[in-house]
């Protein structure tokens, strides 16, 4: 008796929850979802009337006219910045959902959660955040620039998943768990994806975040219903993105992470070689990992997917190029070259942003000069969103042409491809970009020329302004020649002394003196370097190979 009155308003209770959160699910959904460099396209025309950062997946935002769009959140630290730069009001939510309806929703599963004990969490999987993709995906290895031996492991796992059994019948142990660590952008989900679409074989995907967002419990069975769905479908790869938010070191008291992460191990040590599951994961943040994840038969192969080299970056660009109309004019070889330190994700955004400047103008190709103001909005932010001072800009052409000229002499392996002195929305006046080979070990000489390039900065000003007048626009190059000293100094016993205090101050004081004594030499040559600039500002390859050949 007692019981019966309960459940009639429980039951009743639980519906509203129910529906409630559909509601809530349902508008959301309906926003248009809208890619990171469109969205700031948007911003930066002043279509943005406002925007609310979460936790979550994406950010919502709604349009001057009212338009409510969705973007990937990127968790940027500067995103908010850029925002409030623009003078976009930013509203910022700890989760997407408002708090009362969070409560509400608890409650909701809590009375479901108590109703259907041992039938499993009865309408939870309805809005699961399981995306579940029983097709194999639709893209190849061909979609993907990677290193040779990222892309052998992958292919490796490629042919595991397609013939589980011949492996096993050679008991030849299969690998479980993959970790794919490396900074964002870099193509990790995108590997993944093309992992499964290259074996035929269905994609389970999931992010860490989405188990760790909800209230406790979810999280657990949330992984196990991951597992048995890959199950179901006879096998598969299953991806688990941000994996750190739900692997961080355990720092008790979060029981619902931990939870979470025993039931991933459970899973994980459950299925066997013939299963035909692969588990992928990835990081940005290997460090921070939990050591139980990193343990043999658990994420025991590790792939770093780092930023793209030269050739990948010249892959990944003709990858997104396929479909777009690019003019006759175009060379993406030298694009790769002037793109060093670009993620795959920026250079896609490249791409895209030039198309959509295309577009805009509604007639005839992308252009050269599509990809030159996307160029700074990827990179560098807005061309001056500040207006440099005459007196600025000299100072700063002559503090790039000093790093450039002394990179050009000192270090002759190494391609200067871009100069600027264009500030960047970083805050830094101007930047030169050089790349050097790999190389697994330096010389003495080789680490003297790079204090010496660094210092080519400061060198240059005091050689324009006198020792009084040099500027704070040198902060992080002394800090980095500093950095190499010491390591000079203390790590590879390249001093005189043995006294790293005092080596590492000798060898700065000597480095500073060559380089000041590079930049006298070569004069004639430092005045025309910063003389183009000031006129051109971005100097790329060919300009600075002419202007250093004379
Ligand atoms: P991550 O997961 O490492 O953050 P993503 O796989 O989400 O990176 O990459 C985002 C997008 O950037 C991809 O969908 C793709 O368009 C592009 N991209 C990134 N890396 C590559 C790459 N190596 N090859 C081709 N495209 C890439
Ligand atoms: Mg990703
Ligand atoms: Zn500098």
């Amino acid at each position: 008796m007692k019981r019966r009155r309960w459940m009639g308003p429980a039951a009743f209770a639980a519906a509203g929850a129910v529906l409630l959160l559909f509601l809530i699910l349902g508008r959301g959904e309906q926003a248009v979802i809208l890619s990171y460099s469109d969205f700031w396209l948007l911003a930066e025309t002043g279509q943005v009337e406002s925007v609310t950062l979460t936790d979550g997946e994406y950010w919502s935002s709604t349009l001057t006219d009212g338009t409510a769009i969705r973007t990937p959140n990127p968790r940027a630290v500067d995103g908010k910045e850029r925002l409030l730069a623009l003078d976009i009001a930013v509203k910022e939510q700890e989760s997407a959902l408002p708090a009362w309806a969070l409560g509400l929703i608890a409650l909701g599963a809590f009375i479901l959660f108590s109703q259907s004990k041992g039938k499993g969490a009865l309408g939870l999987k309805k809005y699961a955040a399981v995306q579940a993709d029983e097709q194999a995906p639709e893209i190849s290895f061909q979609d993907v620039a990677a290193s040779g031996e990222t892309l052998q492991s992958l292919k490796d796992l490629a042919a595991f998943l397609k013939e589980p059994k011949r492996f096993s019948a050679y008991g030849a142990r299969a690998p479980k768990g993959v970790l794919l660590y490396g900074p964002p952008g870099t193509g990790k989900t995108l590997l993944a994806k093309a992992l499964a679409g290259e074996a035929k074989a269905p994609f389970f995907a999931m992010s860490g975040a989405d188990f760790v967002q909800v209230y406790v419990g979810v999280g657990a069975s949330r992984v196990r219903e991951l597992f048995r769905k890959a199950r179901k479908a006879g096998g598969g790869v299953i991806f688990i993105d941000e994996i750190d938010a739900i692997g961080k070191k355990r720092d008790s008291g979060n029981d619902e992470r931990e939870q979470t992460l025993n039931a991933l191990l459970t899973e994980m040590s459950g299925f066997s070689e013939s299963d035909g599951i692969i588990v992928l994961a990835a990081t940005n943040r290997l460090d921070t990992l939990d050591p139980a994840l990193l343990r043999e038969g658990r994420f025991d192969r590790r792939i770093e997917v780092g930023l793209p080299d030269h050739d990948q970056r010249l892959k990944i660009l003709e990858v997104h190029a396929r479909k777009k109309p690019l003019h006759g004019d175009i060379s993406l070889e030298s694009w790769a070259g002037q793109t060093a330190l670009f993620s795959g994700a920026q250079l896609e955004a490249l791409l895209n942003e030039a198309a959509i400047r295309a577009a805009r103008r509604g007639s005839g190709p992308i252009l050269e000069a599509d990809l030159e103001s996307a160029f700074c909005g990827v990179t560098v932010g807005e061309e001056a969103p500040r207006r440099m001072t005459e007196a600025e800009k000299r100072v700063t052409a002559w503090h790039e042409a000093g790093h450039a000229l002394i990179t050009h002499c000192m270090l002759p392996d190494a391609r200067l491809t871009r100069v600027t002195v264009i500030p960047s929305s970083r805050g830094a006046a101007g930047y030169s970009m050089s790349v050097q080979p790999d190389k697994l070990l330096h010389t003495r000489r080789d680490l003297i020329a790079m204090i010496c390039a660094a210092l080519g900065g400061r060198a240059a000003e005091e050689l324009l302004l006198g020792r009084d007048n040099v500027t704070t626009g040198a902060a992080n190059d002394l800090k980095k020649a500093r950095e190499i000293a010491a390591a000079m100094a203390k790590d590879y016993a390249m001093g005189e002394t043995g006294d790293p205090d005092k080596d590492e101050n000798a060898i700065l004081i000597q480095a500073m003196d060559s380089a000041r004594a590079c930049l006298k030499d070569h004069r004639d040559a430092l005045e025309r370097l910063a003389h183009a600039l000031l006129t051109k500002e971005t100097l790329r390859e060919n300009d600075l190979k002419e202007i250093l050949s004379q």
